[in-house]
């Protein structure tokens, strides 16, 4: 009987307690507004499937040997992002034409020569101090003598991604619709040797990190793995860490999907105790484990995931195009919206 009346109890304040939560929740959903879809969908527009693939043909060529951190590969494709930048008029934080975070030899727990994080930069206009930095590692796992590694997946396609993304806000900018907070695009050296590019930013942030709004992390999305696959559902990406230390980028993230690109958002990775620990295995949680909310973006392994025939003719193109403009909304809302996103758990 006591146990009964405890537990009638324990019942009545629970659904007090989710009447007020659900209400919460309500309201929060409520105040995420995009003041301009349209204008959202125009520049969104301006990433193209033709242009990520010529991106991820020239990132994956032969020319760039795997982009293996320090080689001369990745040192070509580094030239390669720092030409596309100063030819699209986007400027790098580090100010004229150095677009280089180096990271030196000592660094590197490897045998790896020295290499860069590639960076460039949007500002803001209204509140340039606050960053939002989109990243993705460009390096991949070089060649051997029988083998090129090309990565048009891991991570031509992220690359390409940001590539474009970078475009869309420079000529949204010209046009006189930049942000209002600034816009770090980092490409990262090392993702494959344990994080190293993006551990050295953090520790070496251009920006303070506690003015660093989120990080959107982006490695692996021009692809169906054999789950999707399967169940015949192309239209899809997994969403991993979203709502970890911000429920508000959690919403953020829905409703920009709602509005602009309908995606099937897959969250069955984010689970606290996903065998696979994706959250824990790419460059985001770097910055994740410095309190700073992060969104990573992943189309999941296949049966090509770290072997030399993870080619470029393998990536849907229309595919890759739709998640980069889901990211692109998404970054446009977090740049824009009236307030700084919001951290509510930790
Ligand atoms: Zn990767």
């Amino acid at each position: 009987m006591k146990a009964l009346l405890i537990a009638s109890a324990l019942t009545l304040v629970g659904s007090c307690a989710n009447h007020s939560y659900t209400q919460k929740i309500e309201n929060l959903k409520e105040s995420i507004v995009f003041d301009s879809p349209e204008t959202v969908v125009k520049y969104s527009n301006t990433i193209s499937p033709d242009e990520l693939s010529e991106h991820v043909h020239t990132l994956s060529s032969e020319d760039f040997e795997g982009r293996e951190t320090g080689r001369q590969g990745f040192h070509k494709a580094s030239k390669f992002l720092k030409d596309f930048y100063i030819n699209n008029g986007v400027l790098s934080p580090l100010g004229g034409d150095n677009y280089y975070q180096n990271i030196p030899k000592s660094y590197f727990t490897k045998d790896s020569p020295a290499s860069q994080n590639v960076v460039a930069f949007i500002e803001g206009s209204e509140h340039p101090e606050e960053i939002i930095i989109v990243s993705g590692h460009l390096d991949h796992l070089g060649t051997t003598d029988e083998a090129t590694y090309y990565g048009a997946d891991d991570n031509a396609s992220g690359t390409a991604a940001l590539m474009e993304m970078a475009q869309a806000f420079a000529i949204a900018k010209k046009e006189g619709h930049g942000p209002k907070r600034s816009i770090l695009f980092l490409h990262l050296t090392a993702e494959e040797s344990g994080l190293l590019g993006s551990n050295y930013y953090v520790k070496n942030p251009i920006y303070a990190l506690e003015n660093t709004v989120v990080n959107l992390n982006i490695d692996m999305i021009g692809r169906v793995d054999s789950i999707h696959k399967e169940k015949q559902d192309e239209n899809y990406i997994y969403i991993i860490g979203a709502d970890r230390l911000s429920t508000e980028l959690h919403y953020i993230s829905e409703i920009t999907n709602n509005l602009f690109t309908n995606l099937n958002l897959d969250y069955r990775y984010n689970a606290e105790d996903d065998a696979n620990r994706y959250y824990y295995r790419s460059d985001h949680y770097n910055f994740a484990y410095q309190g700073i909310p992060v969104i990573f973006y992943f189309n999941g392994e296949h049966e090509d995931y770290h072997k030399p025939t993870d080619t470029p003719d393998k990536i849907n193109y229309g595919l890759l195009q739709k998640r980069a403009q889901l990211i692109f909304a998404t970054t446009w809302y977090l740049a824009n919206s009236k307030d700084r996103l919001k951290i509510d758990k930790m």
